[in-house]
């Protein structure tokens, strides 16, 4: 199924080497993905385009003004609305958002249509946030100066989980977080380099053997550097067992 984004920015032009290098790029040349920038500075009124103003009540920064924003939203959707509507996300980027994981990531690749939102400065109008109606999400606890980077992670993220985006189709199964854990170790050629050997099970051609060694090495690395992953996991296959009985 064929995915639209609609990216309203300040910056189109950030955008074109992601519409046309890599996964997403080979998706937007095979019409599985279509992209379609809108310059939000193409709905401001005045000489210099402004689509910011100074806060109330003061303090650093500027703030993006609701008109631009509400215009450019109605210009691409038809109308504004809260309410939801089948098939299509309407998502602002912003640190206060729903954290961005790949359970999301999934959920979004079942859409027909993806909305986003990218602020720049402080921020938004507070009744951009609320007016709109668009979900807000994050892609982690950090600041970044716009939201078209966030914006390209999140395309990026959902793209390569529609059917016939990735070479092998199964590739995007077997990654980290699918399953409740991180990838297991990959090695390739040669089977040495510099006195590191690739472990002898994954030479040995016996696929039950190196299925349990994945899952181990998996469980493993999972352990070490995201316990919290695995306690995740656990409530999950414990709150399944309750469910059975
Ligand atoms: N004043 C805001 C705050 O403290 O939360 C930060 C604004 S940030 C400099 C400008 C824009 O970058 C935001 O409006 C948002 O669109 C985007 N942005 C920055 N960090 C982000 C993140 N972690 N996730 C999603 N969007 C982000």
């Amino acid at each position: 199924m064929a995915v639209r984004f609609d990216i309203i920015t300040i910056f189109p032009g950030m955008f074109s080497s992601v519409v046309s290098e890599s996964i997403v790029g080979r998706a937007v040349k095979s019409g599985l993905v279509e992209i379609n920038r809108v310059d939000l500075r193409d709905f401001t009124e005045d000489k210099h385009r402004s689509v910011d103003d100074r806060p109330y009540g003061g303090g650093p920064g500027m703030v993006f003004k609701p008109e631009p924003v509400f215009d450019a939203v109605e210009n691409v959707l038809g109308e504004v609305g809260s309410s939801a509507e089948p098939g299509i996300r309407k998502i602002i980027l912003t640190p206060q958002g729903r954290r961005l994981d790949q359970p999301l990531m999934r959920e979004l690749s079942g859409e027909s249509r993806i909305v986003l939102l990218c602020g720049h400065y402080e921020g938004f109008d507070h009744r951009i946030v609320e007016g709109l109606g668009f979900e807000e999400v994050s892609i982690g606890d950090y600041v970044l100066s716009g939201g078209e980077l966030p914006a390209m992670v999140l395309i990026d993220g959902v793209v390569r989980l529609l059917p016939g985006a990735l070479g092998h189709p199964e590739s995007s199964e077997q990654e980290s977080f699918e399953n409740g854990v991180l990838d297991f170790p990959q090695y390739t050629r040669p089977p040495e380099y510099r006195g590191m050997k690739v472990p002898e099970v994954l030479l040995s051609g016996n696929h039950a053997e190196i299925e349990q060694w994945r899952h181990e090495r998996a469980l493993e690395r999972t352990r070490a550097s995201r316990g919290d992953l695995l306690e995740k996991l656990e409530l999950q296959e414990t709150g399944q067992e309750l469910d059975n009985t």
